[in-house]
């Protein structure tokens, strides 16, 4: 059975490779991003390297609950009801506590748990009717406290009690919810932090590279595989976890 994958901010960096990756295990794949016509290109490009995958790709900000409830509408009328859930939209608003504006603070808290509370009430009622679902969440090794993200960090420590929450409320309907929490890996988003820093990238790079145990930076790619995972049909008895995939033990 072909199944329908909502992977959000997917236009590029880790959401394009997840999307890209359920494709190639099987899923239908709708691509929602900010701005339509990326996440439309995004979702072609994978539909012309994956025959027989039907993908959509349409702008919402996953924050606005309107939008939303319009996206999966949408998702289920053009590809079918929605029943796995990738919540990897995201943003960085990076400072210091004593710096950090209340816009800031909103901003990343609005997009990362907002956005997924959102998303995972709208595609549950898909996912209940179909007594089949699975929600993935992306967390960070930043959940566990780091320097100058104090909004994201609290995000993302939110999104591991969201994911666990879920899991015990729609067990009992063949849901499971796991959170997915990345180290460093190569995307747009490191890349704007060493910019942000005055640092070029290929030196960022090869100081985190320096402190992982592996040797590198993680790819858009390794955390496909962990979301991947989680989406198996025969994952459904892991429910409620959280898998750091960072090269190594810690963040
Ligand atoms: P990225 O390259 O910056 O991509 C994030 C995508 O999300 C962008 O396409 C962005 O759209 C979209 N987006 C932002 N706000 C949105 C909104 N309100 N509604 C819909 N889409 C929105 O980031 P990434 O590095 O791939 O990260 C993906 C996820 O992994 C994030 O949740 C991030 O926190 C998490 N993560 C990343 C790392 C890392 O090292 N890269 C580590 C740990 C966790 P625009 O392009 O239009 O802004």
């Amino acid at each position: 059975m072909t199944r329908t994958a909502i992977v959000t901010g997917a236009a590029r960096g880790i959401g394009a490779a997840t999307a890209r990756r359920l494709a190639a295990d099987g899923c239908h794949v709708a691509v929602i991003d900010l701005d339509e016509n990326t996440a439309a290109g995004t979702a072609a490009a994978i539909a012309a390297e994956t025959p027989g995958i039907r993908t959509l790709g349409i702008g919402a900000d996953v924050s606005d609950a309107a939008a939303v409830e319009a996206a999966v509408a949408r998702v289920a009328a053009e590809l079918g009801a929605p029943t796995v859930l990738v919540n990897n939209a995201g943003i960085l608003r990076d400072n210091l506590l004593f710096k950090m504006s209340e816009t800031d603070w909103d901003a990343v808290l609005g997009v990362h748990l907002r956005g997924a509370f959102l998303m995972s009430r709208a595609v549950q009622a898909h996912q209940v009717d179909a007594k089949w679902g699975r929600i993935v969440n992306l967390s960070s090794t930043s959940a566990l406290g780091n320097r100058g993200q104090a909004n994201y960090a609290a995000a993302k420590a939110g999104m591991q009690g969201f994911t666990k929450t879920l899991a015990i409320e729609l067990g009992r309907f063949g849901v499971t919810a796991n959170a997915v929490a990345p180290g460093f890996i190569e995307t747009d988003m490191t890349r704007a932090t060493a910019e942000r820093m005055g640092v070029p990238f290929e030196d960022f790079l090869a100081a985190a590279a320096a402190e992982i145990p592996v040797g590198r930076a993680g790819t858009p790619e390794d955390i496909a595989a962990a979301v991947a995972f989680f989406c198996r049909e025969d994952a459904g008895f892991v429910s409620g976890q959280v898998l750091y995939v960072a090269g190594g033990p810690r963040a």
